[in-house]
């Protein structure tokens, strides 16, 4: 009876292990969507936030709108 019991015990350790295995595999994809995500960075000229991939990239490290191209410089 004892050992049946022990039997038990371990099914039940082992089915929480693999759900919690497969709640962190999950988990982990989730990050790698946040990783993807858009950026968002502020442009140096006017102040206004946009996504990194409609800002373009200055030799300081900072972004500005692709709409200052055509005006200055
Ligand atoms: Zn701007």
């Amino acid at each position: 009876m004892g050992f049946s019991r022990l039997l038990v015990v371990a099914l039940l350790v082992w089915v929480v292990w693999s759900l919690w295995r497969r709640w962190r595999r999950a988990g982990a994809r989730g990050d790698g969507q946040v990783q993807q995500a858009v950026r968002i960075v502020k442009c140096a000229q006017c102040g206004v936030y946009l996504p990194e991939g409609d800002a373009r990239a200055l030799r300081d490290a900072s972004f500005e709108c692709k709409s200052h191209d055509q005006t200055a410089r």
